[in-house]
């Protein structure tokens, strides 16, 4: 049995399937990307289901012919892409398995649902062939492309699927990771993992970046003495940031990690819980200015200035209002 009960987080991902289909929407291509064993296979199937269901509603009834064809692993349009060799997924298999089926007509079903797990195995023929397909598909076909890995698509196939990430991956997990595969030290781990916040890639980004320690200095200068700078100065050193090849989000997400410290300090007066130990004095200083209800202000603008900063406002204004709620609650 598989149904969107089953399917543990993703939220996100199943919301946006979901209200495609309500809303007649569904696309002919996606890519499914999340890390191995984070549950990519369950959740094609049951939105091929949802799809193929005769009910019509956003959960699959599980009663219909087709639902029980999903359940016995025969439903006859939707068809999992095999591959022989264990690491390739070739241009024959993409031919046969697919192109030469695509245009015969569903055989009892609304759609005709191709699913291709590894599909980061595909190598640039296979990828390539399936191009014009991407481009023309039948009105009644919908491809899922699985992987591990988006960066083994080409940008011409990227470019015509809807790319939909798995995430997050919970912190204790990532801490493993992050100190036993890649041998970092507790507290740089444990850094990279808030400030990764469930995305693995962004933790490891910032763990090998040979800027790490710099970032982090940088980004600490500033916010020690944040109170006493200057709208003009304060400005300024962010935009300096930039010369690291991070995103301007991240450095939200530093600042954001370092008030969520001084919210541990007033709750516990102690560093035993925060992630910038050695700044304890500096924080138990800004934590005695500034107020819970503050702190709570400046996570809003954090939070705020990203979404603004996603809807392309203007950089500079957007940063000054978000510093403002800093200097004014601090
Ligand atoms: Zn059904």
């Amino acid at each position: 049995m598989a149904n969107f009960g089953d399917i543990i987080g993703h939220e996100d991902i199943v919301r946006h399937f979901k209200s495609s289909m309500e809303l007649g929407k569904v696309s002919h291509a996606y890519i499914l990307n999340g890390e191995k064993g984070s549950g990519k296979r369950t959740l094609a199937t049951v939105v091929a289901k949802m799809l193929q269901c005769e009910s019509g509603q956003p959960d699959p009834c599980g009663t219909c012919k087709s639902c029980l064809q999903v359940e016995s692993g025969n439903q006859p349009d939707i068809i999992w892409v095999q591959h022989e060799k264990p690491n390739v997924v070739s241009v024959d298999e993409i031919r046969t398995q697919i192109l030469n089926d695509i245009d015969l007509k569903p055989y009892s079903s609304k759609y005709k649902i191709y699913i291709v797990p590894d599909a980061q195995l595909m190598n640039p023929q296979a990828q390539n062939a399936l191009l014009k397909t991407l481009e023309e598909p039948p009105e009644y076909a919908v491809l899922m492309l699985l992987t591990n890995n988006i960066d083994t698509f080409l940008p011409t196939v990227l470019s015509r699927c809807i790319v939909l990430n798995f995430k997050p991956v919970e912190p204790l997990s990532m801490m493993e990771y992050l100190t036993g595969q890649m041998g970092l030290d507790q507290a740089k781990a444990r850094f990279c993992t808030d400030f990764a916040q469930g995305n693995l890639g962004k933790a490891v980004r910032l763990a090998i970046s040979p800027d790490y320690n710099e970032i982090k200095e940088d980004s600490i200068r500033l916010l020690r003495r944040i109170q006493d700078m200057e709208m003009d100065e304060i400005i300024e050193a962010v935009r300096n940031l930039g010369k690291y090849k991070l995103d301007i989000s991240d450095y939200i997400d530093i600042m954001t990690m370092w008030f969520r410290d001084i919210l541990m300090v007033k709750i516990s007066n102690s560093p035993n819980k925060i992630i910038f130990k050695d700044e304890f004095s500096v924080m138990k200083k800004q934590g005695s200015r500034i107020s819970y209800e503050g702190i709570e202000n400046v996570l809003q603008a954090m939070d705020k200035l990203k979404v603004r900063l996603e809807a392309n406002v203007n950089f500079e204004i957007a940063m000054e209002l978000m510093l403002l709620t800093v200097k004014e609650n601090l």
